[in-house]
């Protein structure tokens, strides 16, 4: 079991800290919110009062952060964590944040002689809470490693994604993907729905065709269509519309960085930011089904 330092507490951070508790770790919290480091207590953690009391005599530094400047303003500079631990700490940030922020802070570790993994997450809320993540790894292959039996008491699927920065890459392509998928499938289902289909029907047709994919086979944006998914729900709870638009602007900052051409993502990147725009950042990023519905 180890000593582990958690920083960055919030709706995924909180229950993954909560399960390296449950596996036995020795887990020091910090956060900038009084309820998160409360809720850390309550579980059988400890509450520092900042990220430099938390990591006093850690072996492994887990960092889940909203984004890019806060992992850097973490780690970087002459008041960051990397000027402070010992080498050899094992760092793993699990935020989603720019692969280049990622393979820069990683650079910085190394100069310190610290392991940097970074290592996004899949799955959302409710995987944070089941303990049933897809972590997605960038780092070396030792590192990996290392930090794969911790990772296990958080997720279910554990993925060496290549060196550093790539777990951020991966992710971005994937949420990419997604993204392209629900907007592709909404517009299928509104296009038919115009033209006096039922979406059920036609729903279960594209399942078992050529236009099959994750959105329909557990994710139906149509509401009413499939139970227990957030369009059968007022497109509540799943995965914020702001969430998406914040990863499909990871994937276009990816693209411009290295030269690549990202025409469907960045068409999807626009439709979600307009959506966004529109009040209803928010809601599951199914509800894109209400733009083409309208
Ligand atoms: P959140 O806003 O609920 O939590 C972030 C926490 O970080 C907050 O509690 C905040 O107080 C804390 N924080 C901010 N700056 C800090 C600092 N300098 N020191 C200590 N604590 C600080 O966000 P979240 O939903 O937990 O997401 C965290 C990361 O996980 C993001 O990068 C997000 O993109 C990614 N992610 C989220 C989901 C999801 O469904 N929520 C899914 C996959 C990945």
């Amino acid at each position: 079991m180890s000593k582990v330092a958690f920083i960055g507490l919030g709706n995924m951070g909180g229950p993954m800290a909560h399960n390296l508790v449950k596996a036995g770790h020795t887990v020091t919290g910090f956060d900038l919110s009084a309820d998160a480091l409360k809720a850390l207590a309550a579980a059988g953690g400890t509450a520092a009062s900042s990220a430099a009391e938390a990591v006093a005599g850690a072996e492994v530094v887990v960092s889940m952060l909203p984004a890019s400047q806060h992992v850097a303003g973490l780690y970087l500079g002459e008041a960051g964590l990397f000027s402070q631990l010992p080498a050899g700490t094992l760092v793993i940030d699990s935020s989603t944040i720019a692969a280049e922020t990622s393979r820069q802070v990683g650079k910085a570790a190394a100069e310190n002689g610290i392991k940097f993994l970074d290592a996004p997450v899949s799955g959302g809320v409710g995987g944070a809470i089941a303990g049933t993540l897809s972590f997605i790894v960038g780092g070396s292959a030792a590192d990996f490693a290392q930090a794969k039996p911790l990772l296990e008491n958080m997720g279910k699927n554990i993925f060496h994604a290549g060196e550093a920065g790539a777990g951020q890459v991966a992710k971005a392509c994937n949420n990419m993907l997604l993204a392209i998928l629900m907007a592709g499938t909404t517009e299928a289902l509104a296009l038919g729905a115009k033209n006096g289909l039922d979406p059920a029907v036609l729903s279960e047709i594209m399942k078992q065709s050529s236009g099959a994919n994750w959105v329909l086979n557990v994710y139906n944006p149509w509401p009413g269509v499939m139970e227990g998914v957030p369009a059968s729900n007022n497109y509540q709870g799943g995965f914020q519309v702001d969430l998406m638009a914040k990863d499909l602007g990871l994937a276009w900052e990816t693209a411009l960085s290295s030269k690549s051409s990202i025409p469907m993502g960045s068409l999807a990147r626009n439709l979600f930011a307009l959506h966004a725009q529109k009040g209803n950042g928010g809601l599951d990023f199914s509800s894109i089904q209400q733009m083409f519905a309208e």
